[in-house]
């Protein structure tokens, strides 16, 4: 009688489990890695991001500089077009916020791309600015907020991943899950997002006309700024400094291609439909 109970038990821990690896296990757009985002539909991360972005916009002051405004523009409008239908629906917006002590960038869902002023201390090129962005927009193509959210539900934090979804993804739950705030530990994305971004955000900068030589000495110069009242999207997980130039070199054969392709005229405008 007892391990007919235990039988039924294990069949119904097996069988939710299956449910729940169907219902959440999806791949992350560009990379191919298998994920468990699907646990969020992307129409609500999507809205909650736009929302929370609009938000951002009457909360931090906007920056009216001219240099820093044209440099973003430009940048990241050509970085827009060779993302293409990587994002879903993009409503491409790029806000420069004016605050010199903050070393920080983010892109979010919807292609809301938000720079604060103290990023231009260590990109001061073009170049240097596009590899940051590139980088940015490659967390919202690989649907890391998704991944959070959903491992958030059904992982360790299962109790703080119910409290975060009860009544619906919060305005606070998705900062936290883009690593601004405290909910979801306000620790920012996984070393292994952070590669991933590193990987993909660099092909995207490449492909835009943007010299990605230029990753070596933008991360050495981010690395020399120190931590101490640093945000957490470029400091705390990212991977080592070390660990992070050897990628960068790693990755640069195949960037460099892409670069002198578009030098050459032949700019390749992504046409990976993403569903
Ligand atoms: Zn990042």
């Amino acid at each position: 009688m007892k391990s007919k109970t235990l039988n039924r038990i294990l069949i119904c821990a097996m069988v939710s489990g299956a449910v729940i690896w169907q219902t959440s296990c999806s791949t992350v757009p560009v990379s191919g890695r298998p994920s468990l985002g699907g646990l969020v539909s992307d129409a609500e991360v999507v809205k909650m991001s736009v929302e929370q972005f609009e938000a951002m916009k009457t909360q931090f002051p906007i920056s009216r500089n001219p240099k820093y405004n044209a440099m973003l523009q430009e940048v990241g409008h050509n970085i827009a077009k060779v993302v293409g239908y990587d994002i879903i629906n993009p409503d491409w917006e790029f806000v420069v916020f004016d605050d010199p002590s903050s070393i920080n960038a983010l892109a979010m869902a919807g292609g809301k791309v938000g720079v604060f002023t103290g990023i231009f201390k260590v990109a001061k090129t073009k170049d240097d600015l596009a590899i940051v962005i590139g980088h940015e927009i490659a967390h919202v193509s690989a649907k890391h907020v998704n991944e959070r959210l959903s491992k958030a539900m059904i992982g360790k934090s299962l109790g703080a991943g119910l409290s975060i979804f009860t009544g619906g993804l919060s305005g606070a739950a998705i900062m936290g899950a883009y690593g601004f705030g405290s909910q979801l530990g306000g620790l920012g994305f996984s070393r292994q997002m952070e590669s991933e971004a590193d990987e993909v955000g660099l092909i995207y900068a490449a492909r835009a006309g943007y010299d990605p030589r230029a990753a070596i000495d933008l991360w050495e110069r981010m690395a020399g700024e120190g931590s101490e009242t640093a945000p957490p999207e470029f400091f705390s997980t990212h991977p080592s400094h070390g660990t992070r130039i050897v990628n960068i070199h790693l990755l640069l054969p195949e960037a460099i291609r892409e670069y002198d392709l578009a030098k050459s005229g032949g700019i390749r405008e992504n046409i990976i439909v993403i569903e």
